[in-house]
């Protein structure tokens, strides 16, 4: 074993994870991954290798198939609240594990440890979720309208759900979905992002054990690894009824369109274009603090990252200043320190595209108001640590309608009434979550109307980041229209079926229709 970040404790975690051997891409858990060639996992944080997985091929892809087909057949016939007490135990070890868990996906992933260890919270909430809702996997009984019949509606099991998830929420997104699908019935394979496989691994090694230990199948859960062509597998499989694919609306559309063509679902949760509205009436304090979250928490790498700040003309120069100021106070560096506010984008490729953002606004005619740029020397040799920019924009250029995955925020001005910021506002692609700051019953009311914020999540006085596993989380427009996490989003990863029962010696027809023999 010669595993390389020491200095936070890294190889500890990794050890506590059953991760020692990953290095040579060999595993120590009983999972299907894969034989294919290796993919290094190097953190951003330092650069360093953590280790190898190895890749899932087409063989592979068969073998992983048929486990969770046989897992699905099994699972299925299990009582739901049973189902639950699994999930319940798997929830225990989240707990258990939650630190070495929480700096994996730190290091791999560079967010901060807190942020790290707040992902591995939101496992462990959806999973209490997904217990309770294992006794509440209610349907509807309707009133017949022929005599001595009975009619409700029951929900079944799908089969094999395929989730696809990206780079920036390596467990989370995977566990909103299993943690809901695993009490529904069904058998999940995972593709994590090929950016992150290791914390993939470890979810993996976990409930690869919770499984064996109550003596089920392992391919209830599988993990398949590697790039898009491995993704393609389960897009393009129709012995999956329903893929949940999260990432960009690039890959949504291609997947949104392989799995149509076979009449497959999909769950698309793709980029946001988040803005804050500020208006006269908005205590500046907040805004300023969640406007700050928003848009360098997590290095501008949230879905739900404030990318917009729409402010009324009457407080643009106070909002302004006050944010330029807080950007001079952001300490970049090292995110497993927990003195630093903002880490490391996940790589050069990110890089490469926050730096075309800051040339593009100004390009467009934006200015600059706090200098962005790649910061380098000791401490910051992965060469993935940027400065958070800010720049004054207009909605209609073509870099501020994109999503750039970077700590650039752009500062819009209106002036007159709210629906005009209402109007930027909504005037992008992309509806995935939204807000307004204002002390105003009447403008907070307005905004949450029909005619308000057309996004799937819409906040008053709190930012457009982070949100609670209780609601169902998603976006409208391009942003892909799936709901996931809490609310009846549970309801997709089930099929419906309506039932009707005659306890009746005649057989009466429906709409009073005559078929006498
Ligand atoms: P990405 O689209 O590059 O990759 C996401 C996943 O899709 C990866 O596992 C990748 O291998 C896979 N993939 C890519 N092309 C595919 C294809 N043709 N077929 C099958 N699988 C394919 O995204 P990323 O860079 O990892 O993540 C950042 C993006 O994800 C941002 O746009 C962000 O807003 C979005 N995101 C959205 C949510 C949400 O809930 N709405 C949550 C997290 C991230």
């Amino acid at each position: 074993m010669s595993l390389i970040a020491t200095d936070f404790g890294i190889d500890k975690s990794l050890r506590a994870l059953g991760l020692a051997d990953v290095n040579n891409g060999t595993s120590t858990g009983k999972h299907f991954f894969g034989s294919g060639e290796l993919i290094a996992s190097c953190s951003p944080v330092d650069g360093a290798l953590i280790g190898k997985v190895s890749t899932t091929t087409r063989e592979d892809y068969e073998k992983v198939i048929t486990a969770a087909t046989e897992g699905f057949a099994v699972w299925r016939t299990m009582p739901a609240p049973q189902r639950g007490e699994i999930v319940r135990q798997f929830n225990d070890e989240l707990r258990r594990l939650k630190e070495p868990l929480g700096k994996l996906v730190s290091y791999e992933m560079g967010k901060s440890y807190q942020e790290g260890l707040g992902e591995v919270q939101e496992m462990i909430d959806i999973c209490d979720f997904a217990v309770g809702l294992s006794r509440q996997l209610h349907g509807l009984t309707m009133h017949s309208e022929r005599p001595g019949h009975r009619m409700y509606e029951q929900y079944h099991p799908l089969g094999v759900v395929g989730i696809i998830s990206a780079f920036n929420f390596p467990v989370a997104v995977w566990s909103w979905n299993t943690a809901l699908a695993w009490v529904c019935g069904d058998a999940c394979i995972w593709k994590g992002s090929e950016k992150t496989p290791l914390t993939s691994v470890a979810c993996q090694n976990i409930a690869a054990r919770v499984f064996a230990e109550n003596g089920l199948p392992e391919g209830i859960s599988c993990l398949i690894t590697g790039d898009y062509t491995v993704g393609e597998m389960m897009t393009h499989d129709d012995r999956i009824p329903l893929v949940s694919a999260t990432g960009s609306i690039r890959m949504g559309k291609i997947v949104a369109q392989a799995v149509a063509a076979r009449l497959g679902k999909s769950l698309l949760e793709l980029g946001g274009n988040n803005a804050i509205i500020v208006t006269p009436d908005a205590d500046i304090k907040n805004t300023v603090i969640g406007a700050v979250f928003g848009a360098v928490g997590t290095c501008g790498q949230r879905c739900t990252s404030t990318r917009r700040l729409i402010i009324h003309d009457e407080v643009y120069d106070k909002v302004k200043d006050a944010l330029v100021a807080a950007y001079k106070q952001l300490r970049i560096g090292n995110p497993l320190d927990e003195k630093n506010h903002v880490g490391p984008l996940i790589d050069k490729d990110a890089v490469a595209r926050y730096l075309h953002a800051l040339d593009k606004v100004e390009e467009e005619g934006g200015k600059i108001l706090v200098e962005g740029g790649v910061i380098s020397g000791e401490g910051y040799e992965s060469g993935c640590y940027v400065k958070p920019a800010i720049a004054e924009a207009e909605n209609h250029y073509e870099i501020v309608q994109e999503e750039t995955f970077a700590p650039v925020l752009y500062l819009l001005r209106y002036s007159g009434d709210l629906d005009n910021a209402i109007n930027l506002q909504n005037g992008v692609k992309q509806g995935l979550s939204s807000a307004i700051m204002t002390n105003s019953l009447r403008e907070a009311e307005r905004f949450l109307s029909v005619a308000g914020s057309d996004c799937g999540i819409a906040n008053v006085n709190i930012g457009t980041s982070g949100a609670e596993i209780g609601g169902a989380f998603g976006g409208e427009k391009e942003t892909g229209g799936g709901r996931e996490s809490g609310s009846d989003a549970w309801k997709v990863y089930m099929r419906r079926q309506t039932n009707t029962i005659n306890y009746t010696t005649e057989l009466p027809l429906a709409q009073g229709i005559k078929f006498d023999l």
